[in-house]
């Protein structure tokens, strides 16, 4: 398989190298050069495979020329054999009509584990082929730190720097990132805010000093990897739910576009999807891009949902790319309009091919109470501040009734408990596997906020590029 960047500029490339670039050199993301695509047959064939078997099944396509079907599957079964839960994205009924898909079970309970637990295992599997050595440096506010730390905790070959605000990121998030003791993670607070950490990061990435020495890369959900594996699970769903000769709606809590991306790719690769919707908080960019063709960006607010308080939707360039008939020449420039002036109207091709299948949908603080508040006291069902808004997206949906809709859990409730307490009287425990968090061990090293002791600590401890 060949990628190719939706800015249309560098060459092709195969899997091994796009995995390790993370985004094109033009400032375009990669995506395949053209969608595989199974038949009727082949999807229902699928039915009744583990969950290692179908994500090899459906992985195999986009990274063939660079791991066999065996390496594939030895590189799945670790990465999910890490899942607590045996069907690793177990599926739950609310109603007749209304279904949720787990994803919370892997580590650091949040759906970003599915995708990083993989992505940590192809960064070693590569580099120990290449014999290089890979530094990863990222900032977080909270939640996808700890995935990616998890991810990559003593992996060979791989190091990761997460920078995180001093005091400024909830116990538990910080616990699940300092209590990982592995001798590749580095944990650094540092004195300023989330800005600050993200805004030191970025100059390490242009630092030529730093650059020239280490093979420096980040793991967010820019990375093709990453959406490659969130595939999988949309299959494991329709199949369970009586796909492909039913169509299946999801609605999913979006952020950064990547996970509802993975819906649009399942689609593309022939999974009947009767619809995807998008569903927002208050940061409802992606919402007034999908109902009105207006991207652009406002300031953010905060919410109970802080995994998608966000303003610009990376991966939201994927989508465009796509429906705006994959010309890597034109998207270049409306995304230099947009970086410019933070705003952009879809063009009529980009809206028409997006709305053959996106819908859309705007939650506020009292319709993700609401929806927490229904699926516990309808269903017995604890969900966290994230899968609130897909539900509540799910249930306000225009879609008939014989079609089932599968929201997208995309966090366990106990990573919120303040929220899901106001909402539902009830305070979510941290699961068995996890219950020691508060127990366990920290370790981190606090850094001024000053860009030249970041990059001494990063140089001090790293391994040089080969
Ligand atoms: C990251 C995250 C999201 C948003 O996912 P995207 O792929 O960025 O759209 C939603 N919910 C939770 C809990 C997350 O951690």
């Amino acid at each position: 398989m060949e990628y190719i960047s939706t800015r249309g500029g560098g060459t092709p490339l195969n899997f091994e190298q796009v995995t390790l670039a993370g985004l094109a050199p033009d400032g375009g993301l990669y995506v395949p050069r053209a969608w595989p695509c199974f038949s009727e047959a082949e999807i229902a064939a699928m039915r009744g495979l583990s969950y290692v078997e179908l994500a090899v099944r459906v992985m195999t396509p986009f990274v063939e020329g660079s791991l066999t079907e065996d390496e594939l599957r030895d590189l799945c079964m670790r990465a999910y054999g890490r899942f607590a839960h045996a069907a690793v994205t177990p599926l739950t009924q609310f109603d007749e009509q209304q279904w949720l898909l787990e994803l919370f079970h892997g580590p650091t309970l949040a759906f970003k584990d599915v995708a990083l637990q993989l992505l940590g295992r192809l960064f070693e599997h590569f580099l120990k082929k290449s014999h290089d050595h890979l530094t990863i440096v990222g900032a977080t506010s909270g939640d996808t730190g700890s995935a990616a730390i998890d991810a990559v905790a003593g992996r060979e070959r791989v190091d990761i720097f997460m920078l995180h605000p001093k005091g400024r990121v909830s116990d538990v998030q910080r616990r699940q990132m300092t209590t990982v003791l592995a001798p590749n993670v580095y944990n650094i607070a540092i004195d300023g805010s989330f800005d600050d950490a993200q805004a030191m990061v970025k100059r390490m990435f242009v630092d030529q000093d730093m650059t020239g020495r280490f093979r420096i890369s980040a793991v967010n959900s820019i990375n093709w990897a990453r959406l490659m594996a969130q595939v999988v699970y949309y299959f494991a769903a329709a199949l369970q739910l009586g796909g492909p000769e039913r169509k299946v709606a999801f609605s999913v809590p979006t952020g950064n576009f990547g996970d509802v991306f993975a819906g649009y790719v399942a689609a593309q690769m022939g999974l009947p999807i009767e619809q995807l919707i998008v569903a927002t908080n208050v940061n409802d960019i992606l919402h007034r891009a999908l109902s009105s063709g207006d991207y652009s960006t406002g300031t953010v607010t905060p919410t109970a949902a802080p995994s998608m308080d966000i303003q610009v939707s990376s991966n939201f360039e994927r989508l465009l790319f796509d429906c705006g008939g994959r010309d890597g020449q034109a998207l270049a420039e409306q995304m230099r309009g947009f970086e410019a002036s933070k705003a952009m109207m879809l063009t009529n091709a980009q809206r028409e091919g997006a709305s053959a299948l996106f819908t859309s949908a705007r939650a506020d603080a009292n319709d993700m109470g609401r929806a927490m508040a229904w699926a516990a006291d309808k269903c017995g069902e604890i969900i966290d501040p994230h899968t609130a808004i897909g539900l509540h997206a799910a249930r306000h949906a225009e879609i008939d009734k014989s079609v089932p809709i599968v929201t997208l859990a995309t966090a366990h409730p106990s990573k919120f408990p303040d929220a899901v307490e106001r909402a539902t009287g009830q305070r979510p425990a941290l699961p068995g596997r996890v219950g020691d968090l508060f127990q366990r061990e920290e370790r981190m090293s606090e850094l001024p906020g000053d860009y030249d002791a970041i990059a001494a600590f990063v140089a001090e401890h790293a391994t040089p590029s080969a």
